[in-house]
């Protein structure tokens, strides 16, 4: 596929915060940027050229939405297996469906990172009891159940501190196949967030340390302070999963760092990621306008870092300190545009930059 033209369409599937920022990204390079999204209110859609509301089942819908578009990509994983082969069937889909298809399952995408010879926690898949005594006597305790798929922000987890916990535990999830995972006692979290064009150019962002409580992602610190061995590892780990899945567009890998330098990846995102947030003030070029120059074919943009980051997000009632953000020197604020601050909801986020 020759480059995109500016003026061509870019469709979207999902159309939250990710989407949005994509859309104000793509308006910038000059596409029209185009969102498939159920809900009428997304937020997407108040910032992109046009808004197809209807349901992920309605298929010709989605075909119709993906025939006037030059490109369809995606911001959510979670897309309708159905609702990604109407949309392929009108339009080239970047990433792929194999990006998907390899990180829509936990126990899938660790065979993969392990496949492309990349280190995971200790795993086994889990269907019922039975297999879910065979995984604790392989992991030992703790222990953490996800459900393979559609788990996002620590939802769809349960730990298993003893074996008092494995019926609850299982019980949690609702009948739906599951991972046993061993419990990583990693110093840091940090994530690579990369990406690799149309013609296999690959440019990944520093590493960034990110903190999380309630499985949800409050902080990111980026460039994070690491060793050269660290970070080299660190990138070398989003290459090769970005080749192996030759992905086209951006992609996030999670990253467990343990006590002793090892990295083992937690999970791999097809996608612009929440920890890659401080990329659009900090650096040259940042995720999201990369991700539609990816996906429109054009050369990726330098991902190098001007200024030190410090992303927070903004959860639920936080949004409420915007007249205090929106006033502070180095501060820069980004709100999604969403009318209900619910509880755990991310309303927006903040970057604070520091000169490097
Ligand atoms: P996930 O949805 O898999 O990204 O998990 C959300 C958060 O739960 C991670 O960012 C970690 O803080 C924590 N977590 C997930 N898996 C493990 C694990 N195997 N060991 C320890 N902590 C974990």
């Amino acid at each position: 596929m020759p480059p995109l033209p500016p003026g061509s369409v870019i469709g979207i599937l999902g159309g939250g915060q990710l989407g949005r920022m994509l859309a104000m990204a793509g308006a910038q390079l000059g596409f029209d940027v185009h969102i498939y999204d159920p809900d009428p209110r997304a937020p997407a859609a108040r910032v992109a050229a046009r808004h197809a509301a209807a349901p992920w089942e309605d298929e010709g819908a989605v075909h119709a939405f993906a025939a006037r578009c030059a490109v369809v990509t995606y911001e959510w994983e979670n897309v309708p297996e159905t609702a990604l082969q109407a949309a392929a069937g009108a339009a080239p889909l970047r990433p792929g469906a194999r990006s998907l298809d390899l990180t829509r399952d936990r126990v899938t995408e660790k065979r993969f990172a392990r496949d492309c010879g990349v280190s995971t926690v200790d795993f086994a898949a889990v269907d019922d009891a039975d297999s879910l005594q065979a995984a604790l006597a392989r992991t030992g305790y703790p222990a953490l159940l996800k459900t393979r798929r559609l788990g996002y922000d620590g939802k769809g987890q349960a730990w298993i501190r003893s074996a008092a916990d494995t019926e609850a535990a299982l019980a949690a999830m609702g009948g739906a196949p599951a991972i046993l995972e061993a419990a990583a006692d990693f110093a840091r979290e940090l994530s690579v967030v990369a990406a690799r064009g149309a013609d296999g150019a690959f440019a990944a962002w520093l590493p960034g340390e990110n903190i999380h409580a309630g499985g949800i992602l409050r902080e990111t610190r980026a460039p994070a302070a690491l060793s050269q061995a660290v970070r080299d590892e660190a990138l070398r780990i989003a290459r090769a999963i970005g080749e192996g899945m030759q992905h086209v567009g951006v992609l996030a890998v999670e990253l467990f760092e343990m006590a002793d330098g090892r990295l083992l990846l937690n999970e791999i995102a097809p996608r612009v990621h929440n920890t890659g947030h401080w990329t659009m003030d900090a650096c040259a070029c940042g995720q999201f306008e990369q991700h539609m120059r990816a996906v429109a074919g054009w050369p990726l943009g330098p991902a190098a870092a001007h200024s030190r980051a410090v992303m927070t997000n903004l959860i639920g009632a936080d949004v409420d300190a915007w007249p205090a953000l929106i006033a502070e020197p180095g501060a820069r604020l980004h709100l999604y545009g969403k009318r209900e601050a619910r509880p755990g909801r991310k309303m927006g986020h903040v970057t604070r930059l520091t000169p490097i």
